[in-house]
């Protein structure tokens, strides 16, 4: 499997990281190694002094697909969650300066948090759902997927342009405004509404 991220795809986030708002999704893969493993906890890594927690809703395909049409791309996933795409700000932002890929920010071991999945059937409108991160206890991610640039919809069938999706495969539809540090001790737990799908200690 792989795990397709997408970058900058909401607008005050986009402000907060003083980026420019792209014309068209910027995607990021990262390995099945980057997965963080149910019930461990998440290590920061010494090769980072900044790493940002984004909280992101996910959704997984459970049909091969390429080229697949905006109109028919919810029949190619039937479960969602939310996760966080861990990054190293500071080796990020070195990358950046240089023009330079970003895989060694974004998808090292432990990278990707996903949380419980969620039968679509029980959502009502996939383009209206709030999402929240709480850092020991208090929000501080608060998101809408109304808020996207680029729907859910939009993004498969712009990834399966370039990317044969498989079953399997995950989808990280990009982070809202309040990414920050994490730091040893943080507790971060994630909410799809008012349910709570992950539930991870950093050390
Ligand atoms: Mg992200």
């Amino acid at each position: 499997m792989k795990i397709i991220c997408i970058g900058r795809n909401y607008t005050e986030h986009i402000k907060e990281l003083n980026s420019e708002t792209p014309e068209a999704p910027i995607i990021f893969l990262k390995p099945d190694t980057a997965i963080l493993l149910k019930k461990q906890p998440f290590f920061i890594p010494d090769f980072s002094n900044n790493v940002h927690h984004e909280i992101e809703v996910l959704v997984r395909i459970n049909k091969i697909g390429k080229h697949i049409q905006p109109q028919f791309a919810h029949k190619y996933y039937d479960e969602v969650s939310v996760g966080i795409d861990f990054t190293a700000r500071d080796v990020q932002d070195d990358l950046r300066a240089k023009g330079l890929p970003w895989e060694c920010s974004k998808a090292f071991d432990g990278s990707a948090v996903i949380g419980k999945w969620i039968s679509k059937d029980q959502i009502e409108d996939i383009d209206n759902l709030d999402f929240t991160l709480k850092k020991n206890e208090e929000i501080v991610q608060k998101g809408n997927t109304g808020d996207m640039l680029h729907s859910i919809d939009t993004l498969i069938a712009y990834i399966s342009k370039y990317f044969t999706l498989k079953i399997g495969d995950i989808i990280f539809t990009g982070t809202p405004s309040g990414v920050g540090a994490v730091k040893a001790n943080d507790k971060l737990s994630g909410f799809l509404k008012d349910e709570e799908l992950f539930n991870i200690k950093v050390k």
